[in-house]
């Protein structure tokens, strides 16, 4: 059955959907509104910007993020841990592994991170998440794109991670699925929106320390039993947004791995450094996991 993107994907973003409000408004509709209905619609309008301008440095531009920021700013890593995908830059670490994978190998088999998580695109992605920016997301699956290029990993299915119901209302739609949609597009792969499901709501993990995050997270997933059999014997890339210390992505393969696929990659648009003297709250979970 071909892949069918959810429900989330085919919303379009708030600010959209207020300009197509704001062009079937009469004139003085607005004072007719409700409050909650004018500051939503105001919200929305003031979140939206003009297409052709760079979201990093403001210049006109095509693409979201012009040329010049995008060959300043989002030049790949020269190295990064082929399991975590952390920047090895200034980490040891043997043959490509770093010292954590090597002591506490993560669930998925494999990472591959397009960007550093640090300005300008923590600011870009939480707009991404929480404003309503949708056109960055062929943008970064671009960026993503080309990290796959860089080093080629393997995968015959690509599942979205799945944010909870109560965040699919809040926010209009999933921004993995959209990353995750364009980034099949570019790569030729199929996006299955409909296996990997999450079983509950979770409290934003950002706040957590490390093993508050794994309480947190873990049973958070589950696959989906009717297209299960997209998974078994499969090798699955999930695509994600930001990997911090990865308890997410880990819960998330694991469930993979339990429901058959044969390797589970983890695909993300930005990832977390490390430091050299990593702590708690930059330390992995991958040990802590189930
Ligand atoms: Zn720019
Ligand atoms: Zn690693």
């Amino acid at each position: 059955m071909p892949a069918r993107p959810s429900q989330v994907d085919k919303t379009p973003p708030r600010a959209l959907r207020a300009t197509a409000m704001a062009s079937s408004l009469a004139p003085g509709a607005l004072l007719r509104l409700k409050p909650d209905q004018a500051t939503g619609w105001l919200t929305g309008l003031m979140r939206w910007r003009p297409p052709g301008s760079c979201l990093v440095c403001h210049r006109w531009s095509a693409a979201a993020v012009c040329g010049h920021c995008t060959m300043r700013w989002a030049r790949p890593a020269p190295l990064r841990c082929q399991r975590c995908a952390v920047n090895l830059s200034h980490l040891p670490h043997a043959d490509g592994i770093c010292m954590d994978c090597e002591a506490h190998s993560p669930e998925f088999d494999r990472a591959l991170a397009a960007l550093d998580y640090a300005p300008p695109w923590s600011r870009l992605l939480a707009r991404l998440k929480f404003q309503d920016a949708c056109h960055l997301a062929p943008w970064l699956a671009e960026r993503l794109t080309q990290a796959w290029q860089a080093r080629p990993q393997i995968a015959s299915v690509i599942l979205p991670m799945p944010i909870s119901r109560v965040r699919l209302r809040e926010r209009g739609y999933n921004q993995s699925g959209l990353v995750a949609q364009a980034l099949g597009q570019r790569l030729g792969l199929p996006v299955a929106h409909d296996v990997l499901q999450r079983a509950r709501h979770t409290t934003r993990l950002m706040q957590l320390d490390p093993a508050q995050r794994q309480a947190e997270i873990a049973g958070a997933f589950s696959v989906n039993p009717s297209t299960r059999r997209r998974v078994i014997g499969r090798h699955v890339a999930v695509v994600d947004d930001v990997m911090t210390t990865g308890a997410t992505l880990n819960e998330a393969a694991l469930m993979l791995r339990e429901a058959g696929a044969r390797s589970v990659s983890a695909w993300v648009v930005a990832r977390t450094a490390r430091s050299r003297r990593a702590t708690d709250a930059a330390a992995p979970c991958f040990k802590d996991a189930p």
